[in-house]
This record gives C-alpha cells, sequence and structure tokens, in this order.
C-alpha cells in the first residue's frame, strides 16, 4: 500500500500490519512514554550460597544499613526498571541467595535479626532449582529437595513454602537443573526456563501468594546473544549474572550484575 508522506514511521508500520493509529492516541502514548521513562540506577546486589550462619548475612549487610543503604525488594528493582520507582538517587542493596541451599535458612534468621536491630525489613530473593527429583507438578511430595547433586543439602518443597509464607521473600527461576543455557539445544533452553517458572507459580499458589515475578538468574552467570532474546521472548521481567556491575537500567533489566560474597 502506498504510505501517505506526512505520516510518520510509526504510524506507517501500523498501517502495514493491518491497524489504524489515530494522531491522538500517538500523542498520549508519547507523552505516557515520557513519564514513565525509567532512569539508571546503582544498587549494591550481594550473592550467597552457603549461609553456614546468620553473621555471615549480618556482617554485610550492618554497615550498608550504618551508611544508609536501603534495602530494595525484587518487586522495587522491577519497578525502577520499569520507571515507576526512582531509585537514582538513593543507595541500595538487595541480597540474592543462589541454589537453594538448605544453610540458606539462616539468611532468613538474619533477615529478621536484622529487622529487630534495625526496625527495617530485608528482602531476600530465592534463586533455587525446581527439579524436585523429577515428580510431577502436582505430585511433589512436601518431603522432596529442590534438587539432587549428592554434595549439598538442599530446601524442601516444604522448606520453600515455609520460606515464602513470609511475603518478604521471594524465588526467582533458576531453571529445572542449573543448566548451562549456552550449551543447550532451543528445546530444552525453553523447558528449563517455563517448567521450572511454572513449578515457581505452583508454590506461590501453595503458598497462598499472587503470581511469581518473572525473574531469572542464569546458572553459572551465563547467557549470550541467543539466550538474551529467548529470556526476553518469554516476558521475563529482568535477569542477574554474576557480573560485578552495581548499575542497573532498562538496557541492561536482561544482564543485571551482583557481587558475590559466599
Ligand atoms: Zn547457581
Amino acid at each position: 500500500m502506498r504510505v501517505e508522506g506526512t505520516i510518520d514511521r510509526r504510524q506507517a508500520l501500523t498501517y502495514l500490519a493491518g491497524g489504524i493509529v489515530s494522531t491522538k492516541n500517538y500523542i498520549t502514548n508519547q507523552q505516557e512514554q515520557k513519564e514513565i521513562a525509567p532512569t539508571p540506577f546503582e544498587v549494591v546486589s550481594l550473592t550467597f550460597h552457603e549461609v553456614e550462619k546468620s553473621d555471615q548475612i549480618l556482617e554485610n549487610i550492618y554497615p550498608l544499613l550504618d551508611e544508609g543503604y536501603t534495602p530494595l525488594s525484587i518487586n522495587d528493582i522491577c519497578q525502577a526498571l520499569n520507571g515507576s520507582l526512582d531509585l537514582s538517587n538513593k543507595k541500595s542493596f538487595f541480597i540474592t541467595l543462589d541454589d537453594g541451599l538448605k544453610s540458606q535458612e539462616n539468611a532468613v534468621v538474619a533477615a529478621s535479626q536484622a529487622e529487630s536491630a534495625w526496625g527495617v525489613n530485608i528482602p531476600l530473593l530465592f534463586a533455587v532449582m525446581t527439579q524436585f527429583n523429577y515428580y510431577n507438578d502436582d505430585q511433589i511430595p512436601l518431603t522432596t529437595p529442590s534438587y539432587n547433586d549428592h554434595v549439598h543439602e538442599y530446601l524442601t518443597k516444604k522448606d520453600i513454602l515455609q520460606i515464602i509464607e513470609n511475603p518478604r521473600f521471594d524465588l526467582a527461576n533458576h531453571t529445572l537443573n542449573h543448566a548451562d543455557l549456552t550449551k543447550i539445544n532451543d528445546n530444552d533452553l525453553t523447558g528449563e526456563l517455563t517448567i521450572a517458572q511454572r513449578r515457581l507459580s505452583i508454590l506461590y499458589s501453595e503458598a497462598g501468594r499472587e503470581e511469581v515475578p518473572r525473574i531469572l538468574i542464569y546458572p553459572f552467570g551465563k547467557y549470550n546473544h541467543h539466550v538474551l532474546k529467548t529470556v526476553s521472548d518469554l516476558n521475563f521481567e529482568a535477569a542477574f549474572t554474576t557480573e560485578n556491575d552495581t548499575h542497573y537500567s532498562a538496557k541492561k533489566r536482561y544482564r543485571l550484575g551482583r557481587i558475590g560474597r559466599t
């Protein structure tokens, strides 16, 4: 079809797609976009694996609280990435726990100790694998560990449900099998991400929580261009790497950095 010279590119694309967009709507959309333009922000994201005792967490967060840093939840970070929360002038920190290890129950203890000492809520994001010994979604016994490598002790389904009964604690997708996403075929890549996400949703619903956030933590911190595109196509809100980077922005939403602690 012929596109008039006065029509802008966006309108032309809409016409070509078979839709009609009025000039009025276009202006409104532009204004909305301007109002919610997200600003880059800085977050000290700390990540832990084994937490032998709660002090390991406390000795990391007390100096930050002393210096006026605010603890963030994953929801705060998503809002800031989407432009509905401005964190650009704030000193903030964020805590993630990788792999669903049983010892991370000490992080829950630490959060409660810090809350009593400082009067602030300390949100935690647990990146768990959801293999659950290959049980079907609806047949996982409560005592089943989330993962099994015959090396570490992992949180069971019951442990995870107890953790997320507290709305300050959230789960992130860490795949079913701790898969290196850069080394598997497309079917497996989609399966590792979507089946794990469905299992997280089921856990949230069993704990009486709203829909689980769509957050991915790359196993081994590994991703490539194809993985980034898949994560975006599957509508994840954000994804975290193991790169030491505290600068967050909407542009980097699938490459958010974290500082390793244990
Ligand atoms: Zn991991």
